[in-house]
């Protein structure tokens, strides 16, 4: 099957080959936690997923990493103004991000690293740009200097016409009018928390943090790097300066973006307060896969316009799903009927995902899957291998899909091996090890609860 994507950096829909056949490689831009995360992010965060599941199904092995920012502007202006350590603060925003994940169907990536675990990769990074002759210092601050770096605005096709140097940003978010030099690393100021380094105390910017993570879980070049369309600029764009300046080699082989969730035709945001989180939707009574489902049913690259209205019919399909799944469960077949070749449509399903994750064609696959199958039953002219084959069929689309309710949360194997050695750790009283262990299954969006029986690994 021929796997084609849009690509943002060259504008072109392009097909995708991997660096290394059959394993795919991606990095999606995770949250910053200071608040809940609101539907719009997960409108970027269940496209990946589809994206992620997709390419599962086509047979690749994926390694997923998605950022967990647990250090930035307003995480610190937040965590002051509740009287909170910056960890207890972020931490409670971690976990409920995590719970909505989990909420939301949302597979787990490989790895969820977080910003303040990895500050030293992000000064090695600053250090390499810095010999490189990339970065400039002003006012115990450390910038990289754009016009030096030939590929700046490729992503983004900005015109860097009229762009002065020596104009900079100390902060993370600009607008694409504003170019300037980025920050590294930010000077301290009193009530921040800091780290030392050789260009003194101080904190990383917040573009570093993906460039130094993704390198190390994913290496220097890397498959697929996606987000929402406002990480384009400045995000993306710098993250690729980072990067390709420090090691020379290509960063990323395919950039996807989607489009935004809005409202009354603007972006959904915090800023705007024009948002829902996925508990003031579960309080007005919605179920969380309603909610994915109406996130997923529209092409990643359009705009999708949000409504109640649209959530209630999204929520009557999901439903109208598992209806069929337990008619199809409950059917007695007659014998000697004869059988049904359905497979057809799920070919028609991932020939229209191979296409761009066109979901829209996708779905009236599946939609006819259920049709076919729904007049069988009508009739009565459905064999018993038909029911099952039909059944495993189901299951099928639902391992792109997830918007089918699963019985139990499966914890994975790794996890499972990681919280076994952390218990071995601990009944021989190795305790740092049992405590590294323990961090690294929560870097991975796992927790182990202790009690006198033994062990639980739970999703955190
Ligand atoms: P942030 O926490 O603002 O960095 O956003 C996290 C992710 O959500 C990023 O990939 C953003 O591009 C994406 N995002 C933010 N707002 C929206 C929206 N209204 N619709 C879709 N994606 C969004
Ligand atoms: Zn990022």
């Amino acid at each position: 099957m021929k796997i084609s994507f849009k690509n943002t950096y060259s504008g072109q829909i392009e097909e995708f080959l991997p660096v290394k056949q059959g394993e795919v490689g991606m990095y999606t831009c995770g949250p910053t936690v200071y608040n809940y995360a609101h539907i719009g992010n997960f409108r970027t965060y269940i496209f990946e997923d589809l994206l992620r599941r997709f390419l599962i199904s086509a047979g690749f092995s994926v390694t997923q990493v998605m950022n967990i920012t647990d250090i930035e502007d307003k995480i610190i202006r937040d965590s002051v103004a509740q009287g909170k350590s910056l960890q207890e603060f972020t931490e409670f925003y971690t976990r409920g991000f995590f719970e909505d994940m989990k909420f939301l169907n949302i597979e787990s990536a490989e790895h969820y690293p977080r910003a303040t675990a990895h500050v030293r990769e992000m000064i090695e990074m600053i250090e390499i740009l810095k010999s490189k002759g990339f970065t400039y210092e002003k006012d115990g601050s450390t910038y990289f200097r754009i016009s030096d770096f030939k590929d700046y605005g490729k992503l983004s096709k900005i015109d860097l016409a009229g762009v002065k140097t020596g104009l900079r940003y100390d902060t993370d978010e600009y607008e694409k009018d504003d170019v300037r030099d980025f920050v590294l690393w930010k000077a301290w100021k009193e009530g921040e928390p800091f780290w030392d380094s050789p260009f003194g105390k101080g904190r990383p910017g917040w573009h570093i943090e993906c460039s130094a993570m993704s390198k190390k879980y994913l290496g220097e070049t890397f498959d697929i790097h996606s987000g929402g369309v406002d990480n384009i600029f400045p995000h993306h764009e710098n993250e690729i300066a980072q990067s390709e300046a420090a090691s020379g080699r290509k960063f990323v082989r395919y950039w996807l973006h989607s489009e935004h969730l809005i409202v009354d035709n603007k972006k959904m945001s915090k800023s705007l307060g024009n948002f829902y989180t996925l508990r003031d939707l579960t309080d007005k009574g919605f179920q969380p896969l309603g909610v994915r489902y109406l996130l997923l049913s529209a092409h990643y690259r359009s705009k999708l316009n949000f409504t109640l209205e649209g959530l209630e019919n999204a929520e009557k399909t999901v439903k109208r799903i598992g209806e069929f799944k337990q008619r199809l469960m409950d059917f007695h077949p007659v014998e000697g009927t004869s059988s049904l070749d359905f497979t057809r449509f799920r070919e028609g399903f991932q020939n229209a995902m191979a296409d761009d994750l066109n979901i829209s064609l996708a779905l009236s696959h599946f939609h006819e899957f259920m049709r076919t199958l729904n007049d069988a039953m009508n009739c009565s002219s459905l064999s018993n291998d038909s029911r099952n084959a039909a059944l495993t069929e189901l299951q099928l689309f639902d391992n792109v899909l997830g918007i089918l309710k699963t019985d139990k949360f499966s914890i994975p194997e790794n996890i499972l091996e990681l919280a076994s050695k952390r218990w071995q750790a601990k009944t021989t009283r190795n305790f740092p090890e049992a405590d590294r262990l323990r961090s690294e299954i929560l870097s991975l969006g796992y927790r182990v609860d202790d009690s006198k029986e033994g062990y639980k690994v739970l999703p955190i």
